[in-house]
């Protein structure tokens, strides 16, 4: 006599439904892509899915915005075609420094869709500027029909060294009100979107690998020259970090002995030397009754002026006597210079490289692309943009 068991059903296994639904998502996905648009009845016999399914995962792809559909004739009948959606996510850099807020938006295409610009005051606290800075991304989300739903992570450039993990700010000359202040969650409270922070000048040297003339250099340093001075280096594209956070100081190397006191502590650090304040400050002394500032000096840089042609001179040779111990170090293939000085042309970068020609080893340095950078002002905020992609995208 046969024995009959009853056997209870077995649990409904959500957990590898899910998973098979994941997976063929994924094959309708990839059908699209490697095949192109094409009716629901070619998605199916394509990926060997059923009619019933492919159209049950068309109806939830078109939901979520990652294909489009559209009715089409099909051998005389009736049918739906299904393509890909242009990828809604984007997005947005933002680079704040001693004066100025810059943002600028991207596609995941690195295709710009929006940028805005703000003058700050000098002194300004991350308790007004926070606030300003969400303002100012709806502005531009707005502006430009950009639902804040599409942002998928905010990059931003600070001048200052920030705490891995935490993006505390362990030291900022350029931004004193701004010290110990934990900005990953003052940030993402403000900008109520994920957020990941980085170095202004750590930002200029991703963005010099990532865009522009230097893209694809094996090795970059971007010399930053602004209200401080720092310097960030790019191996491959990964932008070396140290854990105590603090990197590319070069603004407090000694260059003097027993030179100027500097608000570090030291004497005669770089910093006493060459800074857009010490430039300023010098021409305002010899040449009093002008109205000497960073984009005047620029200007009489640009209108051929010899006096500032000398400063900027002497201020690249005062700092090749930091960059060239780093050439020795390093040997890297492109020493990039950015900053607001940049636009004068080149007297600066011509000082330098002449203290690094002097100073370094022939054979660091023979290889060694000087360059001024050419991503003009924008440098911080694209490198800004390329860490939020990647961080967003490739982690
Ligand atoms: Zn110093």
């Amino acid at each position: 006599m046969a024995v009959r068991t009853r056997v209870a059903a077995p649990p409904r296994d959500t957990g590898s439904q899910k998973a098979l639904r994941e997976r063929n998502i994924a094959l309708v996905m990839t059908t699209l892509r490697a095949q192109g648009p094409q009716t629901q009845a070619a998605l199916a016999r394509a990926s060997g899915l059923s009619t019933g399914t492919v159209s049950s995962i068309v109806r939830e792809l078109e939901a979520t915005g990652l294909v489009a559909t559209a009715f089409a004739i099909s051998s005389g009948r009736r049918s739906v075609e299904v393509r890909l959606a242009p990828d809604p996510r984007v997005v947005v850099g933002v680079d704040i420094g001693r004066t100025h807020m810059r943002m600028l938006g991207w596609d995941v295409g690195r295709r710009p869709f929006g940028e805005a610009y703000t003058t700050l005051e000098p002194g300004h606290e991350p308790f007004d500027t926070l606030p300003l800075a969400a303002e100012m991304l709806q502005r531009m989300l707005d502006e430009h029909h950009v639902d804040r739903s599409r942002v998928i992570r905010c990059g931003v450039a600070l001048p200052a060294s920030l705490e891995p993990g935490t993006g505390r700010v362990v030291q900022a000359s350029v931004l004193p009100n701004w010290a110990g202040v934990n900005l990953m969650s003052a940030l993402r409270d403000a900008l109520g979107l994920p957020v990941v922070l980085e170095n202004d000048a750590n930002l200029g040297a991703l963005a010099h690998y990532g865009v522009g003339m230097q893209s694809g250099a094996h090795s970059l340093v971007y010399v930053k020259v602004a209200t401080g001075v720092g310097v960030g280096l790019s191996i491959d594209g990964v932008v070396y970090r140290s854990s105590s956070g603090i990197t590319g100081e070069i603004g407090h190397i000694p260059v003097v002995d027993n030179g100027e006191l500097c608000y570090c502590g030291n004497r005669g650090c770089l910093e006493t030397l060459v800074s857009t304040r010490r430039l300023v400050a010098d021409l305002k002394r010899t040449r009093p009754g002008h109205a000497w500032d960073v984009a005047e000096v620029v200007r009489a840089s640009q209108n051929g002026d010899v006096m500032v042609h000398r400063l900027l001179y002497d201020a690249g040779v005062a700092l090749g006597l930091a960059i060239a111990p780093i050439c020795n170090l390093l040997s890297p293939d492109v020493v990039v210079l950015g900053g607001p000085l940049v636009g004068g042309g080149r007297p600066l970068l011509d000082g330098m490289v002449s203290t690094v020609r002097q100073r370094a080893l022939p054979s660091a340095t023979a290889h060694i692309t000087f360059a001024l950078t050419d991503l003009g002002d924008a440098s911080e905020v694209q490198g800004a943009c390329l860490l939020a992609l990647h961080d967003a995208l490739v982690r």
